[in-house]
């Protein structure tokens, strides 16, 4: 797998849409396996699988190999990452083996193959992002949403929200706090970004 995968938050993938080549939803092979997932098993999960967006590389391969794919148009594709980001997913950029960007993966912590692989065996498929959550501690209330809404367990609830920048991959997901008490940070550990 190496290091394909890179969570990101939605406003940079937003850029990364194209602007002039097609752009394409397809089935998250993730969740359609559903192997590393118990909550699927338990019947608990109730997660979409035409969620995967692919882009560039990506687009015309899959569009020519899987009859399930369709060409959606970029304000579509804003509205799925809108509503899936709210309801508690991480978005992720995705390239291939020789480094061509191919699809925008809308990811859960149980069922995506690489953060499962990363996080509970150790085997470094994930990338960081750029930035990492930092707390404003006097705006901070100690209500325990951000770290309800963190994927990789970077955030503790002490008195106040207590974020692990190592354990942080930078998706935002934790800026839906409601007091404004986080912000994103550049990294300065570049060795932990490859672009
Ligand atoms: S969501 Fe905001 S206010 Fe609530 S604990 Fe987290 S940082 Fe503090
Ligand atoms: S601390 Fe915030 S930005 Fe970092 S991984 Fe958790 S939710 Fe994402």
């Amino acid at each position: 797998m190496g290091k394909s995968i890179h969570p990101r938050r939605y406003e940079w993938l937003i850029k990364k849409l194209p602007e002039n080549s097609i752009i394409v939803r397809g089935i998250c092979a993730c969740r359609v396996a559903r192997k590393p997932c118990q909550k699927f098993y338990d019947g608990k999960c109730d997660h979409p699988v035409d969620t995967c967006i692919f882009i560039k590389y990506g687009a015309e391969k899959f569009l020519k190999a899987r009859k399930e794919t369709k060409k959606i148009s970029k304000n579509e594709v804003k509205r799925i990452f809108q509503t899936m980001f709210q309801r508690g997913f991480f978005l992720s950029l995705y390239f291939c083996v020789d480094k061509q960007e191919y699809a925008i993966c809308i990811c859960c912590r149980d069922g995506c193959i690489p953060t499962v692989s990363t996080l509970d065996y150790n085997l470094n498929g994930l990338v960081k992002g750029d930035k990492y959550a930092t707390l404003i501690t006097e705006n901070c209330i100690g209500c325990g949403l951000c770290q309800e809404v963190c994927s990789f367990d970077a955030i503790v609830l002490e008195s106040v929200a207590k974020i692990n920048q190592h354990k942080c991959f930078g998706c935002g997901q934790c800026l839906t706090c409601p007091n404004g008490a986080i912000q994103l940070v550049e990294r300065t550990d570049s060795h932990l970004k490859i672009f």
